[in-house]
């Protein structure tokens, strides 16, 4: 592969933040069709005990679908990529409100996937996405149309691509922005970030992770990345993390024994 390190031993002041799609749910062939295996929501729990509550979710997908899949925990989560997020406090900000450009894309969109049978549009509300894993053919013609929109709204609007989708956002925040937000605030201030993706869309936040001089850990073969660590596979971090969680939980079980703090 490269000479990128092996993934790294946990600490009991990490604070962690995971994406989703790609790195703790396998990818499917349409996002509602991704499961995440019943032992990960356990392992996150673990891990947001021995971490003070320092573990948040960093998705694609609005918060509302990321807690439908990790039903009944319910985790700190930035949503859409950063443009919306709710945080320990369980309050939820938006930092970009103005979806009115998005409108004008919406009918044209919606028109594409009609035309063209395997595409699928995923309107998000705030930002709409166009995926074309069922008709790989269909991504020339995906990429002229939304190259035409970006042009009459470039302005207002951002693409932000993916494995097999486009999607169309307001401009002004993504995981980046995300993660800084939750790391001026408790319980993830103070503590060392540790960001795990998979895709395009998380190397907005691997930069700024290793700007905070964090652990940026990308999920795949590792080419194209600014992430400092390389997982092989989801079934490869669901062992780290519940690596991580047995660790943590030994370093706190010999803390209580020693009366050590
Ligand atoms: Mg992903």
């Amino acid at each position: 592969m490269d000479d990128r390190l092996p993934l790294p031993t946990p600490d009991a002041l990490w604070a962690f933040f995971l994406d989703v799609d790609g790195t703790l749910g396998d990818i499917a062939p349409t996002p509602s069709a991704v499961v995440i295996a019943d032992h990960v929501p356990d392992t996150l729990t673990r891990l947001a005990a021995l971490s003070g509550g320092a573990v948040a979710l960093v998705s694609g997908r609005t918060i509302t679908e990321v807690d439908r899949l990790f039903a009944p925990l319910h985790l700190p989560v930035a949503g859409l990529h950063g443009l919306e997020r709710r945080n320990a406090a369980d309050r939820i900000s938006r930092p970009v409100t103005n979806p009115a450009p998005l409108e004008s894309t919406r009918h044209a969109l919606q028109d594409f996937a009609s035309a063209h049978p395997g595409t699928l549009v995923e309107d998000k509300g705030i930002s709409i996405a166009l995926h074309f894993r069922g008709a790989a053919g269909a991504e020339k013609e995906a990429e002229g149309l939304v190259t035409a929109l970006l042009a009459r709204h470039g302005a207002a609007l951002e693409l932000q691509r993916g494995k097999m989708v486009l999607e169309l956002r307001p401009r002004g925040a993504d995981k980046g922005t995300a993660i800084r937000a939750f790391m001026a605030e408790p319980p993830f201030a103070g503590r060392i970030p540790v960001f795990v993706g998979d895709d395009v869309t998380d190397e907005a936040g691997f930069a700024t992770i290793n700007d905070l001089d964090g652990i940026s850990i990308r999920v795949g073969d590792g080419t194209d990345t600014c992430a400092r660590y390389v997982g092989a596979s989801v079934a490869a971090i669901h062992r780290w993390l519940d690596d991580a969680a047995r660790t943590l939980a030994g370093h706190a079980q010999g803390t209580k024994e020693t009366g050590h703090e």
